[in-house]
């Protein structure tokens, strides 16, 4: 096979040649597992140099130099670097002072080992970096390399068990600050420049090394020994005042806690961060500089306990990704989770002891459970360990079942092995892959030789299979049966611990036990026992509870005289058997469900409960209720909310209920509340608006009222202060035009990958441009929101195709949008696996509407 390559000899005299090289041995697009197991085996030592030249522009473009150095243990094939730009990116390659030639192909630099040496090399490279991951705004610019698109701005190895040394420096416009991995060795400046010199990093991996730079404020604290530099572009410093010293305490308790949790010492050389507005993560841990979405740091002040604990978990996450991930990361992408799984355990253990009024029982049960469920109850969920063949669809990997029924499978391992073991286990780990990498399987061998208990065998079920196991409760002849429904995978048993409290008369009595068979186990019960399993939260799976335990449940809400359900984790428990009994039709019909959450509400004073109950209530609302119904209690909803929110002395809970009474207020008397909310005449007593808070009421004005949306968002804008929420606020506008040639023409502009840049302004914009009120006239921007899923992937960020397909099928629940998806899927029989999972996750709660207004029967 002959195919015409691009031959660069020396800088700028191109000559076009044929190969005789055989296809085969040429690289595709990405990183495939059999080039990372190649380079893995032959290249060692790597270390860039790289200098980058940033002009003041966004749009001129920044010139590079690398000095790459590794050894080389085999000539036998092509040096295969990334660099996923095109070739006219490459402007010189050299070795030894000498042009080299090169091929440029499928996104890759490909060198012949004759201009090669077995042991040490140097090449150096000039390029022009690619902007795809730079993030580049007029006054900074960020980079963004994880999975994989360290490749997208230089040439290098983008594979994460190549671990390197980079030593950066950046020039950049005179007023730009700079931060990178590595400490400041020298910052000079030269002809209105700055030129920003980094030390040399620890070997880190590709997707971790990072830069930002820009007009950012910096603020310096020593706390316990340690300095940490943040950068911040927030201009209201009565907010960064508020939050400044937290911020500073939460990581250093992190790193602390850390230290001594693992026994080894932070491990990299400094520890500064950047609070980035509208950045696509909560937090993203590069080593030394973590980058942080301003707004989960600087809270407003009204924020809720929820908020906090948030922002605490955020920080505590990102601290311990710098032993788990940073320190010993993945030996390849498919093994991302485990990461994610210690940064999110680690974490839930760092906030405990800052947040001693937290029931954090309940905090694990509510945040991650319901939405771990919410992706393994649908068809297109997936085990926690997946295949991943090539890199580039990395970013495909990340979603609920990493972040959220992970932790689950953790704590569970925790469970069976003994908090002392575990950590133990896991400090042997850290030390034994440490600056390397390691695997799944190396912990599961580590934990394996310290005990007796099968643990490979449990791993296989939880963590290499999908979904969720299913328990039936049948009362037969005085007995109560348990019992796992049959499942997808065959023979399949969920190896779990399983508590049910049962209650007779006034009496309770509790067992527990390990399910380690399909027929779980049977109970004799006496006629009118109540049963109430899975009390303590701790298990996985729909529990079906029966009606008259659920209805005892609801009647007997939070009752003051029975210690039972007084405890928060019962009830977070019981309401999430409930809503899981709900979502697969077994009952309350959402009628009921509207209703029984106002007899609850009242009586709940738990943020997290209150939080949670809101969350579904605003499901059932828009999602399930039918709109005949939906307005036959309207006024009711609105009358009960508001009354909540006025009663209500904690702040946290009264802004719960301000945000849910904003959501669903569709009466006159509704509208006028907000609107008087929103310019100040009326005034709620503990009810602090923030900027957002006004900025999100002018949408729902603009979104539900009669006005003019002109008058609205003028004023909204001239109000809002903070430059970066100014533009957001411009951007998102058009979507919420009253006009729908103006929504289709928004809905078109998004079609071009450089107006989904800013990946939260155009989810903003999306929830809404399909807000339930206006779901009918976007049935036709659905079909092409998912023809342009697979572009998405390959412009946006990693978390970016999921949020793209959630945000757009949020506010649909008729049987034409169902019907849109089903063709879509049946005209793209060979769509990427990953992808139509995105796409059958994101629509789970739409076809379960439609099924539930097709079921007349069990609505009535
Ligand atoms: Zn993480």
């Amino acid at each position: 096979m002959r195919f015409p390559l691009i031959i660069i000899l020396t800088a700028g005299l191109f000559l076009v040649f044929s190969c005789k090289k055989n296809r085969s041995s040429q690289p595709g697009k990405g990183v495939s597992y059999a080039l990372n197991e190649q380079r893995k085996k032959t290249i060692d030592s790597i270390h860039y140099a790289i200098e980058l030249d940033i002009p003041s522009g966004k749009n001129e473009r920044i010139n590079g130099k690398e000095l790459l150095s590794f050894q080389l243990n085999s000539l036998d094939s092509s040096l295969v670097l990334d660099f996923s730009t095109d070739s006219s990116h490459v402007t010189s390659v050299q070795a030894k002072g000498k042009y080299i030639p090169f091929a440029f192909v499928n996104q890759h630099i490909v060198i012949e080992p004759s201009s090669l040496v077995k042991g040490y090399n140097e090449i150096s490279i000039e390029f022009i970096a690619g902007d795809l991951s730079l993030n580049r705004n007029e006054e900074y610019l960020y980079t963004l390399f994880v999975p994989d698109r360290a490749s997208t701005c230089f040439p290098l190895f983008d594979q994460p068990n190549l671990k390197a040394t980079y030593a950066l420096t950046l020039k950049t416009p005179e007023n730009w600050e700079a931060v990178s991995n590595g400490s400041l060795k020298s910052k000079k400046s030269e002809k209105g420049r700055n030129i920003y010199q980094f030390q040399k990093t620890k070997p880190i991996s590709s997707y971790l090394f990072a830069f930002a730079a820009g007009q950012f404020f910096k603020a310096v604290k020593t706390v316990g020994g340690r300095e940490m530099t943040m950068y911040y572009r927030e201009t209201d410093t009565v907010k960064v005042k508020q939050n400044r010293d937290e911020v500073f305490s939460l990581h250093t308790k992190a790193l602390s806690w850390l230290e001594s949790y693992t026994s080894v010492s932070y491990p990299f050389d400094k520890f500064d961060f950047v609070l980035i507005p509208s950045f696509q993560y909560g937090g993203m841990e590069h080593p030394g500089s973590v980058f942080y979405n301003e707004s989960s740091l600087f809270l407003d002040e009204n924020a809720s306990v929820n908020k906090k604990l948030s922002r605490a978990s955020v920080i505590a996450h990102e601290s311990a990704h710098m032993w788990f991930g940073d320190l010993v990361t993945m030996d390849w992408f498919n093994d991302v989770w485990l990461k994610e799984v210690f940064a999110n355990f680690m974490a839930a253990k760092i906030v405990h002891p800052s947040f001693p009024e937290i029931n954090h029982r309940l905090r694990f049960l509510l945040a991650h459970y319901p939405a771990a469920y919410e992706v393994d109850r649908s068809a297109g969920t997936n085990p926690v360990l997946q295949e991943l063949g090539n890199l580039k669809n990395a970013g495909t990997l990340y979603g609920a079942i990493i972040y959220m029924k992970a932790p689950v499978v953790m704590h569970h391992l925790e469970l069976k092995i003994g908090e002392k073991l575990m950590q133990e286990s896991l400090q042997e780990y850290l030390k034994t892959f440490s600056y390397s990498n390691a695997r799944w399987d190396d912990l599961i061998g580590i934990i394996d030789k310290r005990t007796p208990q099968d643990i490979s065998q449990w791993s296989s079920v939880w963590v290499k299979t999908p979904g969720m196991p299913t328990y039936d409760f049948v009362r037969k002849n005085g007995k109560m049966q348990i019992s796992q429904q049959k499942d997808s995978v065959a023979d399949r048993i969920w190896q779990q611990p399983l508590a049910i409290k049962w209650q007779n008369d006034k009496s309770y009595h509790d067992t527990a036990f390990t399910i380690t068979d399909r027929q779980v186990k049977a109970f004799t019960v006496t006629p009118g026992t109540l049963t109430f399993p899975n009390y303590d939260g701790v298990s996985y799976g729909y529990f079906k509870m029966d009606s008259a335990s659920k209805a005892d449940f609801i009647t007997h809400y939070n009752n003051a005289a029975d210690t039972v359900r007084t405890n928060p984790v019962f009830r977070g428990a019981m309401l999430v058997n409930i809503w899981e009994s709900f979502i697969h039709e077994d009952g309350p019909a959402p009628e009921k469900f509207v209703n029984d959450v106002f007899a609850t509400l009242p009586k709940e004073e738990n943020p997290l409960l209150v939080d949670y109950m809101l969350s579904n209530l605003q499901t059932v609302w828009w999602t399930f209720l039918e709109q005949e119904k939906r307005s036959f209690l309207q006024e009711k909803a609105e009358k009960a909310l508001w009354g909540l929110l006025e009663k209500t002395k904690d702040k946290g809970i009264k802004t719960s209920y301000f945000r849910a009474f904003k959501n669903i207020a569709l009466t006159p008397d509704g509208l006028q509340k907000l609107e008087s909310l929103w310019n100040d005449r009326l005034v709620v007593k503990d009810l602090v608006l923030s900027e957002d808070d006004k900025i999100s009421l002018a949408y729902e004005l603009a979104l539900k009222g009669n006005g003019d949306n002109k008058l609205i968002f003028d004023k909204q804008l001239e109000n809002t202060k903070n430059p970066d929420r100014k533009a957001k606020l411009k951007f998102v506008i058009p979507a919420l035009s009253k006009n729908v040639t103006e929504r289709n023409a928004f809905f078109e502009s998004l079609k071009k990958p450089e107006n989904r840049e800013k990946e939260a302004w155009v989810l903003e914009a999306l929830s809404y441009l399909h807000h339930p009120m206006r779901a009918e006239s976007a049935i036709p921007y659905l079909r092409p929101s998912l023809n342009m899923l697979q572009e998405i992937q390959l412009t946006g960020d990693i978390f970016f195709p999921t949020r793209w397909m959630h945000t757009t099928f949020a506010g649909h629940h008729s049987a034409e949008a169902a019907g849109i998806v089903r063709d879509f899927l049946r005209d793209n029989p060979v769509y990427p696996y990953y992808l139509r999972n995105k796409v059958l996750q994101a629509t789970d709660l739409l076809d379960r509407a439609v099924r539930f207004e097709r079921d007349e029967g069990f609505q009535k």
